[in-house]
C-alpha cells in the first residue's frame, strides 16, 4: 500500500553535509516534493516536504531519519480562517511556504486556498487578529 505524507524535518547540526534526502530516495525508494527548505552550512536545518512510497519503505525511511537524529513531525492539522476576523492585512502571506495564503492583486484581498495548505501552522502566530485557527 502506498503512503504519502507531508512532514516537517528538523535536521541537527551534524547532518548538514549528509545526503539525507538522496538516501531516502536511493535506499528507501521514497519520492519527495520539497515544499520549503532552510539549510545553512554547519547549522541546524528545516525542511517541509511531501514523502511518498510503499508503507514498509516509508517506515524504514522514517526510522533512518530518526536514527540520524532528525526530528520528524507530520502535518495533519486542518487550518481554517475566520472570515469575520480577517482584515486582509497580508501579514500571513509572507510566511506561508506554499502560497496557500496570497494577495489577489486586483481586489487586494488575502485569499486562502485550502487545497495548497499543508497545515504547517506558521501562519497562526503570524496573524495579529487571531483569524487563523487549527482544528482537529
Ligand atoms: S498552515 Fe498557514 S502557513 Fe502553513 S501552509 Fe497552511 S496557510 Fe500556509
Ligand atoms: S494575517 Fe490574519 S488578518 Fe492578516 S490577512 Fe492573514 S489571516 Fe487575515
Amino acid at each position: 500500500m502506498k503512503v504519502s505524507k507531508k512532514v516537517i524535518l528538523e535536521f541537527p547540526k551534524h547532518t548538514w553535509d549528509q545526503p539525507v534526502i538522496y538516501t531516502l530516495h536511493s535506499k528507501h525508494h521514497l519520492t519527495f516534493n520539497i515544499l520549503k527548505a532552510k539549510i545553512t552550512p554547519k547549522s541546524e536545518g528545516l525542511m517541509i516536504l511531501e514523502l511518498s512510497g510503499g508503507r514498509e519503505d516509508f517506515e524504514r525511511g522514517i526510522d533512518f531519519l530518526k536514527e540520524l537524529g532528525v526530528r520528524v513531525r507530520y502535518l495533519a492539522a486542518d487550518i481554517t480562517r475566520d472570515e469575520e476576523k480577517c482584515t486582509h492585512c497580508g501579514a500571513c502571506t509572507a510566511i506561508c511556504p506554499t502560497q496557500a495564503l496570497y494577495i489577489n492583486r486586483d481586489s487586494m484581498e488575502v485569499i486562502f486556498d485550502k487545497e495548497k495548505c499543508i497545515g504547517c501552522e506558521l501562519c497562526i502566530p503570524a496573524c495579529p487578529f487571531r483569524a487563523i485557527e487549527l482544528k482537529f
